[in-house]
């Protein structure tokens, strides 16, 4: 707790990572109830328990479906449309190729090359069978396996932001291991706008090499340097392209998405990372306008999309820094 600057934080550890909540007048009682809603959602959701919905879903591949809660159906909805627009590097049956690697677990490692081929075969999001009148999922194939990990932080920020505001909190940051919601606004000092902390590629936790300055939005971001490995030199990261089995490999270190849900911001922060720079704005431009991006390029450049829903400064002047309609990349942005 920080009474000096009147904020209250409080963490716990879920979902294998650091999960903090700020508030303006101390609440142990919420806390503990915010927490214990994020520990439930996992339980529901997680894919690293031998038990979940989910993991009932994958053990019945090939052979049935499997009725689930509403709230899962929903999700992995969203998740398998998400892995089928047009370009998109989501892909919820990704799950296999990611136990796989195990990037970010004991055991992880570079997997042979055909290992990885064989099970691309198993990673066809058609795959994945949703039957809305039973409410249920069947994967069609055995050894299919689904993952909800690049959704689920933004799908669980949002319900903690409704859980806040039932409990007449206006303002307030929780944090889900980089996956953040900022709500409502900060203190008057602040300028009515939270300033969160882009992170520097690889550096230390604390390094940032911006501030995104938003009130009342989610900044969600999606980065090589967030679970990794290095073998022989290599950085081997935690998020698959789906085409080859290897991890992604374009032009980005991370892609942020400001929006007004968190889940909006997770499902695209992994999409727009997989389309890269030009194809990424184009997409937002054309798709999802009121989306903000914040790219950070393996070259030291931070491309903004429109500052229309958050400001950029720039800390670390080793980067160069494209705003809107200044951009090398040109992409005519609004
Ligand atoms: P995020 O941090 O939201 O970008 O999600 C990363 C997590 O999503 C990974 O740790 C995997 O569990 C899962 N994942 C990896 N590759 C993909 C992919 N191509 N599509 C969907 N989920 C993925
Ligand atoms: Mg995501």
């Amino acid at each position: 707790m920080e009474p000096a600057d009147r904020i209250y934080a409080y963490s716990s550890t879920l979902m294998g990572t650091e999960i903090s909540l700020r508030l303006f007048s101390p609440d142990r009682q919420l806390a503990a109830q915010v927490f214990n809603t994020i520990g439930e959602l996992e339980n529901l959701l997680t894919v690293n328990r031998p038990r979940s919905q989910v993991m009932d879903v994958n053990r019945a591949a090939g052979n049935h479906p499997v009725a689930v809660t509403s709230t899962v159906f929903e999700l992995i909805r969203r998740a398998r449309d998400a892995s089928l627009v047009e370009g998109s590097c989501f892909n919820l049956a990704i799950g296999p190729i990611v136990k796989l690697w195990k990037i970010g677990f004991t055991g992880d490692s570079v997997p042979d090359r055909d290992r990885i081929e064989r099970l691309l075969g198993l990673t066809d999001p058609r795959d994945v069978i949703l039957d809305e009148k039973e409410g249920s999922v069947f994967l069609a194939r055995a050894g299919m396996e689904i993952d909800i990990g690049a959704i689920a932080k933004g799908y669980i920020a949002d319900i903690v932001k409704e859980l806040l505001r039932r409990n007449g909190v206006r303002n307030a940051i929780v944090n889900l291991g980089g996956n953040l919601h900022a709500i409502g606004t900060p203190l008057p000092e602040e300028q009515g706008r939270w300033r969160v902390g882009l992170q520097k590629p690889f550096g230390e936790k604390e390094e940032m090499i911006g501030i995104i300055r938003v009130s009342d939005k989610s900044v969600v971001t999606s980065g090589t340097y967030e679970r990794f490995i290095v073998v022989d030199d290599r950085i081997y990261h935690h998020i698959i392209d789906p085409r080859t089995g290897y991890p992604l490999d374009n032009e980005l270190h991370s892609i942020t998405i400001v929006s007004d849900k968190s889940i909006d911001g997770d499902v695209y922060s992994t999409i727009i990372y997989g389309m890269g720079v030009a194809s990424g704005l184009r997409y937002l431009r054309e798709n999802c306008p009121s989306l903000g991006a914040v790219f950070v390029t393996r070259d030291k450049r931070i491309i903004l999309s429109s500052e229309r829903s958050f400001a950029f400064e720039l800390l670390d002047t080793t980067y160069s820094l494209s705003r809107p309609g200044t951009s090398r990349s040109g992409s005519g942005m609004a």
